[in-house]
């Protein structure tokens, strides 16, 4: 549903209405009030009574919507219109039922990317995604994805977990277990529903990442080429953190049109390539967990579906966190690749 132009006669009141988290109901004085800061989706709403004002802010999912229009004696009336209002925009979703903790975290993300928050949580629990990686960029992009709701997450990571793995997501009561036992462990952590069992031909990955070498192993891009399956290639290369080319097979331009641009330009790319091939890099926490969360919310724009192609589309994402900058850096298909893309 397109939240911009609201048919409030079609509003459902939620079950149990709750601000979407980190919303505020601000003052403004002379019965405004204003949710919400960003000019993007934030409300400002005149002539609300104190008692209306107070229920708003009260809003935290623990509560019936019933209950709470019936325990105003007065603005009964008001306080159904404005939660119908905001639920319309997005701003008011509802919590359900369950006790279950930790709650996903889909928090503002609806609101940006236009779809109600409700069944953006329903779509993220039955997506499964793949991490491959024996860093601690996989362990890090595991942690965030567990946390914000996706169902299932196939860790692929091995060997056994070091000293120089933690910092990410890893406990040193982990240091010795085999990496993909532990991951497993972290991601229930995050997020006690996911599921980390492994996905075979029967359940395709809607996406695969693969982490932590600077240049994927061959045969692994090679196979999910051949199988069609999106995938996104994250690593931190000396130091700045790059995400994408986002690769969906036939469409966006692949790792082989970025090879081939490469060498282009340098007739030795070939050769360094192959001796990076599947190598882990070492990097600073502080570029693994800016590099995690750039990848994370490129994973999240794939899984939302959107008439609005992810900034990794033909493109990687540079993130220099010493610098503060992001810089996006385009990747075109290549003529000579064949991959289909255009
Ligand atoms: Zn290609």
């Amino acid at each position: 549903m397109n939240l911009r132009e609201p048919d409030l006669r079609s509003i459902i009141l939620p079950a149990f209405p709750t601000l979407l988290p980190g919303l505020d109901v601000l003052e403004r004085g002379n019965g405004e009030i204003q949710i919400g800061l960003d000019p993007a989706h934030a409300v400002v709403i005149a002539g609300v009574a104190a008692e209306v004002a107070e229920a708003l802010r009260g809003l935290d999912g623990n509560r019936a919507s019933d209950d709470i229009v019936l325990a105003q004696n007065e603005h009964d009336e008001q306080l159904r219109d404005l939660m119908t209002d905001l639920t319309a925009r997005g701003l008011v979703t509802d919590a359900g039922q369950s006790e279950r903790h930790p709650r996903p975290e889909t928090g503002l993300w609806s609101l940006r990317a236009r779809h109600h928050q409700a069944a953006m949580t329903a779509r993220r629990k039955r997506t499964a995604v793949a991490i491959h990686g024996d860093g601690r960029l996989a362990v890090a992009i595991a942690v965030l994805l567990a946390n914000s709701g996706v169902g299932h997450i196939d860790v692929r990571a091995s060997g056994t977990v070091r000293e120089g793995d933690l910092g990410s997501g890893y406990t040193e009561a982990e240091i010795g277990m085999p990496r993909r036992e532990a991951m497993a462990q972290v991601v229930h952590r995050a997020g006690a529903d996911t599921a980390t069992t492994r996905l075979y031909s029967d359940r395709r990955p809607e996406l695969v990442l693969l982490t932590d070498a600077v240049v994927p192993a061959p045969e692994v891009v090679d196979e999910l080429v051949r199988d069609g399956v999106n995938h996104l290639p994250v690593r931190v290369r000396d130091g700045v953190g790059i995400v994408g080319p986002l690769v969906v097979p036939g469409r966006s331009s692949c790792l082989r049109c970025a090879d081939l641009h490469r060498a282009g330009r340098d007739d030795s790319w070939p050769r360094v390539a192959s001796q990076l091939a599947g190598r882990v890099q070492q990097p600073d926490l502080g570029a693994v967990q800016a590099c995690a969360a750039l990848a994370a919310a490129q994973a999240l724009r794939l899984l939302s579906p959107s008439d609005q192609a992810p900034p990794s589309w033909n493109a990687t994402l540079e993130i220099d966190f010493f610098d503060g900058t992001i810089r996006h850096r385009d990747w075109p298909p290549h003529t000579g690749c064949g991959c289909g893309a255009r």
